[in-house]
């Protein structure tokens, strides 16, 4: 059995930690190039800047906004052409740091990825996730070897709105739960296919131990920081809570999901996803719904679910199809949903036994009826 462990090279998180960046990012060289969103170039190039001074080292801006795409990748390494660049900084949310992760695997140099929310695990994996010009999804690039720097600023992050926060929170809600459906049945995690692709087939690489209890650590950080963290967030202020939920999204999550490897909340996900034009949640909130209808189709004890309910109501993450602004959803579009997230080649294929259609239909209905329920003030647990 081969197990593989991936995480940053370095991860560095601080309380306006971005005026320190050149120190972190000195050793890639004299020259880089910093890909961001014209929004984030005007509120941040300042500061960048500032902390580039009287180092002798120079820094050019490329500007990205809009989908992840082959031919996006492509301009912006045409641009790099006849420029000695020796380092690659990613500066925005998840769509440019994947950008910027492309593009600095195909031109060969070094990665700092500067995440300016935590509503996603995607900075610290090796992977990108790619789409066509339109949107549709493309392909997912699996890169043979992590970002080399993570930075977060923790000031700049409490800035943004809190539910990005809160998204975060529910990607990172379902990492523990799928970790462990993959480890405890020997799936694959998502290291080793470096260059191969989605299309390049199954890693045949295992999760280790340590990779589980990071996983582990991610939900009991949650539950206890995560409603202080929201809290701080609406304020825009940071206290050691919302610094813990922070590195639960990005570090624990991240590494958690890459290293262990994902089952149905995501799959779910994939299934909302479908629904294109009621589409308006963002990935951490359908995932969260999802765990939720992951561990109603596995079966789990009442007070598990109990738990991670109230822990959703808590922080505000959807726990009815009303909540994700799909009061009126029709059997037809649940069926949607239903026929990708039990689809074959979906990561609900990962549960330790066939998940029918049928079974996903009812545990996709059931979880709506619970948070429901949870709404009326009751409860599974009766207290
Ligand atoms: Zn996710």
């Amino acid at each position: 059995m081969t197990q593989t462990f991936a995480s940053p090279g370095r991860y560095i998180q601080g309380y306006r930690e971005l005026e320190k960046i050149a120190r972190h990012v000195g050793w890639f060289g004299n020259s880089y190039l910093v890909v961001t969103s014209r929004g984030r170039k005007d509120s941040l190039e300042k500061t960048i800047n500032a902390s580039f001074e009287g180092t002798g080292k120079t820094l050019d801006y490329t500007i990205f906004d809009g989908e992840v795409t082959k031919p996006g990748i492509n301009r912006i390494l045409d641009t790099m052409k006849g420029k000695a660049y020796e380092g690659i900084i990613g500066v925005g949310g998840g769509k440019v740091l994947d950008t910027a992760k492309a593009v600095a695997y195909y031109s060969k140099l070094p990665v700092c990825l500067v995440p300016t929310i935590a509503s996603n695990d995607a900075p610290t994996s090796s992977l990108a996730v790619i789409y066509r010009e339109g949107g549709a999804f493309d392909d997912v690039i699996f890169f043979n070897r992590s970002p080399d720097v993570v930075l977060l600023d923790t000031w700049i992050i409490a800035q943004a709105p809190s539910r990005l926060l809160v998204a975060g929170m529910g990607d990172a809600l379902a990492t523990y739960f799928e970790a462990k459906t993959c480890v405890d049945a020997y799936r694959d995690n998502f290291l080793g296919t470096a260059e191969g692709g989605m299309s390049g087939g199954s890693s045949g690489s295992k999760a280790t131990i340590t990779s589980m209890a990071i996983a582990e650590l991610c939900y009991t950080v949650l539950l206890e920081n995560g409603l202080q963290a929201k809290l701080a967030c609406d304020k825009k202020i940071v206290t050691k809570a919302f610094n813990s939920v922070v590195e639960a999204n990005s570090l624990m999550s991240g590494i958690g999901f890459e290293s262990n490897g994902v089952a149905t909340a995501h799959a779910v996900y994939c299934g909302f996803s479908e629904l294109r034009g009621k589409k308006h949640m963002y990935h951490g909130e359908y995932v969260a719904y999802g765990t939720i209808v992951m561990l109603i189709l596995e079966g789990k004890p009442k007070d598990l679910i109990d738990t991670v309910i109230r822990f959703c109501i808590s922080v505000g993450l959807p726990i009815t199809f009303e909540d994700m602004g799909l009061k009126d959803i029709t059997d037809a579009e649940v069926d949607v949903i239903v026929k990708t997230a039990a689809d074959p080649g979906q990561t609900s294929n990962v549960e330790p036994f066939a998940v029918t259609f049928d079974e996903m239909k009812a545990s996709l209905l059931l979880a709506d009826e619970l948070g429901r329920m949870y709404k009326r003030k009751g409860s599974l647990t009766g207290t």
